[in-house]
């Protein structure tokens, strides 16, 4: 490694150290040991600060509250047909084994002369993934948020995902997804609405 690149990856260092407290750093430290490495070698060396700076990143949302996030951005209109937001990327954490989940997010939702911003509808989902989940909960908390923010006349949100815990166990064949949904309101009510939905996203009548 050059000088000028190894004096750039210790001011990131730097940077990393002032946002986490060290807590976990230190705990990673002592993990790394239990399980018979050396955290001192020199591609060890900087990972537990690593680690605490990327976990603190993915559990950001609890940080974050969702109404702060859709309140600014409910719009009047005129619009009554459905919303459909699909294959939104989707990034958690299994509150199990603090292993990722990953997949799509389809959300849409049927206005009641109200809208939301739709960049606000990732967002979401991305404050909520940043916890740590299970799938179902973090598919109910999405439909809950945006129910009671936009107030609509019904929301669907389904997510397909894949488990590490599951696939890099061998406990479930590479290739399976989980698949959960929410639906809420006319989406639970009316089949039609949920067979629109679900056709929308390519998941009708199989
Ligand atoms: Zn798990």
């Amino acid at each position: 490694m050059s000088d000028m690149s190894k004096r750039t990856e210790e001011l990131a260092l730097a940077e990393e150290q002032e946002l986490g407290s060290g807590a976990i750093a230190g705990m990673v430290r002592a993990m790394l040991e239990s399980v018979g490495e050396n955290p001192q070698r020199d591609g060890l060396r900087h990972t537990p600060e690593r680690f605490e700076r990327a976990f603190r990143y993915l559990t950001g949302g609890y940080q974050q509250d969702p109404e702060k996030i859709l309140n600014g951005a409910v719009f009047d209109v005129c619009y009554d047909e459905m919303v459909v937001v699909k294959d939104i990327e989707l990034y958690s954490l299994c509150e199990h084994h603090l292993l990722p989940f990953f997949g799509k997010c389809h959300v849409a939702y049927l206005p009641d002369k109200k809208v939301v911003g739709l960049s606000k509808i990732p967002r979401l989902v991305n404050m909520f993934s940043r916890r740590l989940q299970i799938q179902e909960r973090l598919t109910n908390q999405i439909a809950q948020a945006i129910q009671n923010c936009v107030n609509p006349l019904g929301v669907g949100v389904v997510i397909e995902a894949r488990h590490l815990c599951m696939v890099m166990r061998g406990v479930e064949k590479q290739n399976s997804e989980t698949i959960t949904s929410a639906m809420l309101g006319a989406f639970r009510d009316n089949q039609q609405t949920r067979d629109e939905f679900l056709a929308l996203i390519g998941r009708g009548n199989r």
